[in-house]
């Protein structure tokens, strides 16, 4: 079967040349069992590595069956080791992870059979070397005859015609020593059994052959008794599994009993996906450039980012139901009257009176106030802007209720006591009326906010009166103020805007104060009803001065009842544009496309209003995305490196694997199947998680990331694990494979 011809073989270091075995001559049948002896250093390993195909030889011939070995190539020696050697050693290379059974399961598994036949044979197996009491434990859990019998068990799993034993005995007692020569003999009946041993006088009644080896070269060669050979040559069952359940089966064993390990791979591998996903996030944050560019506010004064203009593009004329069908994903209120939302209002702080002040602020209760002569405000700050009520629910307020009348107002106060009293509230629209025009209002508060913010929410009334305004239409009165009772005089007066007075009957009208004063000298009868006429926007009719109040405004505009504010307006409910506002500017791009669909053309106000690049924020933009991209790459090549380090403590298993017939083609592909489960696993997690963190956290900054991230994102994220993995997969495929080539015994010894 086995037959070395003048075989020598030489160890070279750098100053010398070991001869470990010289000119051997030897041949070994089946069913023989053979003792190779001699003192240490004699050689005996080095045979035994030569017969078992795990090193080479220098001169001479090893045959197997016939034919010439020194013509085997690499896959060759595989294909020898994997069918004809079953290795047994002194330190039993045992997987310490696995069981008694999985241990000699794995055998079954690399040779081809299924999971459930493996296990049954290994029972069998372990049954006939007496291991059926400990199948489950963990096979450092034995004792030394144990773990040895476990690993003849093993050896006995690859069915091969040869079994090779280097000093199976030396960790033993003299008892369970015998116990464990006694069973290789049972086996040797079929086989060839070649042991290495120190102890000829234990090994000598159980052996054929005996062979002593002296530095190199054998001293002598005898049988000892004649073979028993029963030769019942057993024919393998031909296995036709195919080779992806195989790798499956393994690395189901293999993944199984490490459940540490592989739990530690896998976070590692959670961890590199999670931050690939936050970086991923953070690239896709910087890469609108509109967030560098500077503003220009030549257009709005409001340059909120998540503000849109618009309108059907067939210039329908708004309804309910268009403003309704417009609120889609993302969008977080209508606004029915656009050009308030330039508009700014101005609270309590946010103005204050110089000298005295035009008007007082209101009585909080009776919501009075008075005109003080000589005075001006001047306007602090402009960051506030109008919105209807119309986007708010009832269920947003904590107390009172939406503001339906004229003159009445929203807020958010934690302060219940505020409910129901008055404040004056200025407005002005920076770009379109003359320095120093503001319309003053005092408005009652009937409802309170849930949530805290700084945006107030005015009535129908006062919202429609301000858009109005905004249009910037010079409204020309010419008015007639009957002197006495037969004779009339003639005014023109232009005003800037027309606005409700809340006082005024239905043909009333009112002036500023100044005005007010001039035209109330004008009249010589001092009778409340002086008629004027007035005329604007092509509409002539005759009404009252009143010329008792003045109107709360700036001393350009002129008051009239609400009547005729609605009768004016009629003129402009041909309305066809208005505005939303985005939970997020992330999603401009989405709405925008949403809204096109449906038929609606729409404008950024912000990206309207973005001029030229600001350097700084360029620059930090540029910064997040080169820092986002090498982190992705950095934290992935970490990942891969950390990997592989916790990969190759697993280096001493693969060896083993190995010896029991696992090719280096396997191997690999075992691992990329592994490594590949991780990637896998760990994209799932990563779903899974950021569910959870996207619906349960939404306060944190975190939650910003998802405002950037699409389902198919999760996507990319998992095809870098998968690079990531693939390439751990190829480098550790490539360590197993040259760690444990033909050096395979030295590795473990
Ligand atoms: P044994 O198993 O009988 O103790 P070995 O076969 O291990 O002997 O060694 C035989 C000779 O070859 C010894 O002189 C040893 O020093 C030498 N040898 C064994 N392995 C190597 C090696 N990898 N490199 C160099 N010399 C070696
Ligand atoms: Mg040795």
């Amino acid at each position: 079967m086995l037959k070395l011809e003048n075989l020598s073989k030489y160890y070279y270091s750098s100053s010398t040349v070991t001869c470990a075995l010289r000119k051997i001559n030897l041949e070994f049948k089946v069913g023989e069992f053979i003792a190779i002896t001699g003192e240490s250093g004699s050689g005996k390993t080095t045979l035994l590595n030569i017969i078992s195909g795990l090193d080479s030889y220098e001169e001479g011939e090893l045959y197997y069956n016939g034919k010439k070995t020194s013509y085997f190539d690499d896959s060759d020696w595989e294909q020898y080791r994997k069918e004809q050697i079953a290795f047994i050693f002194q330190n039993y290379n045992l997987i310490d992870s696995y069981s008694v059974l999985e241990n000699v399961m794995v055998a079954y598994i690399i040779d081809g059979y299924s999971f459930k036949e493996a296990k049954v044979k290994a029972k069998e197996v372990l049954k006939f070397v007496g291991l059926q009491g400990d199948v489950h434990k963990k096979a450092t859990k034995l004792s030394g005859g144990q773990k040895q019998r476990l690993a003849i068990a093993r050896a006995l799993a690859k069915d091969s015609q040869i079994i090779v034993a280097d000093e199976p005995t030396g960790n033993l007692d003299a008892e369970n020593g015998a116990a464990i020569l006694e069973l290789l003999k049972k086996v040797s009946k079929n086989k060839l059994v070649i042991v290495v041993t120190h102890n000829q006088g234990q090994i000598e009644p159980f052996i054929t052959r005996k062979i002593r080896l002296h530095d190199g070269e054998v001293v002598s060669d005898e049988v000892v008794k004649e073979q028993e050979t029963t030769l019942s040559v057993e024919s393998k069952n031909e296995i036709e599994n195919k080779e992806i359940n195989n790798i499956f089966n393994f690395s189901f064993l293999n993944i199984k009993s490490q459940p540490k390990k592989g739990l530690l791979m896998l976070f590692l591998v959670f961890i590199s996906t999670l931050s690939s996903f936050v970086f991923l996030a953070n690239f896709k944050m910087n890469l609108d450039d509109n967030k560098t560019k500077e503003l220009d506010d030549k257009i709005f004064t409001n340059l909120d980012d998540t503000r849109l203009l618009v309108r059907k593009n067939d210039s329908s004329i708004i309804t309910d139901e268009i403003l309704n069908e417009a609120m889609v994903d993302e969008v977080a209120s209508v606004e029915k009257y656009d050009y308030i939302t330039d508009c700014n209002y101005y609270r309590k702080g946010d103005y204050y009176t110089k000298l005295a002040g035009a008007w007082t602020d209101p009585d909080p209760n009776t919501g009075k106030s008075e005109f003080i002569d000589g005075s001006s405000i001047i306007l602090e700050k402009h960051d506030k802007f109008m919105r209807s009520y119309y986007s708010l629910k009832e269920s947003d307020l904590s107390v009172g209720r939406l503001p339906v009348n004229d003159y009445e107002m929203v807020v958010y106060s934690n302060d219940e006591s505020i409910l129901d009293t008055y404040e004056k509230v200025l407005f002005r629209n920076e770009k379109r009326w003359a320095t120093g025009n503001y319309y003053q209002y005092d408005f009652k508060i009937v409802g309170l906010l849930k949530e805290p913010t700084n945006q107030a929410y005015f009535s129908d009334n006062i919202c429609r009166m301000m858009e109005i305004s905004q249009y910037d239409i010079r409204t020309t009165i010419s008015y007639e103020i009957r002197v006495t009772a037969t004779k009339t005089k003639k005014y023109n007066t232009s005003f800037n805007k027309i606005v409700v007075d809340p006082e005024l009957g239905n043909y009333d009208m009112s002036f500023p104060e100044d005005i007010r004063q001039n035209l109330a000298k004008s009249i010589v009868n001092n009778e409340r009803n002086t008629i004027i006429r007035y005329d604007t926007i092509a509409m002539y009719e005759t009404y009252n001065f009143n010329k008792e109040t003045a109107l709360k405004v700036s001393e350009d505009a002129v008051g009239i009842s609400q009547e005729f504010f609605d009768q004016i307006y009629e003129t402009y409910k041909d309305k066809k544009q208005f505005a939303l506002f985005l939970t997020d500017y992330a999603y401009l791009e989405d709405v925008k496309k949403d809204l096109s669909k449906l038929g609606y053309d729409s404008v950024s106000c912000f990206q309207a209003a973005v001029s030229g690049y600001d350097v700084s924020k360029v620059i930090v933009r540029y910064v997040n995305l080169v820092v986002s991209i090498l982190a992705l790459a950095l934290i992935n090549a970490l990942s891969v490196l950390i990997g592989y380090t916790i990969l190759k403590v697993k280096k001493n298993d693969y060896v083993i694997f190995k010896m029991i017939g696992m090719t280096n083609s396997m191997c690999k592909k075992v691992n990329y199947v592994e490594v590949i489960t991780y990637a896998i696993l760990s994209s799932i997690l990563l779903v899974s998680v950021s569910t959870i963190v996207k619906y349960s956290i939404t306060n944190l900054y975190i939650v910003d990331v998802y405002k950037y991230i699409k389902w198919y994102d999760y996507l990319i994220v998992f095809a870098i694990m998968l690079f990531a993995m693939f390439m751990l997969g190829k480098r550790y495929a490539k360590f197993i494979t040259n760690k444990a080539k033909v050096t395979v015994l030295k590795e473990v010894e």
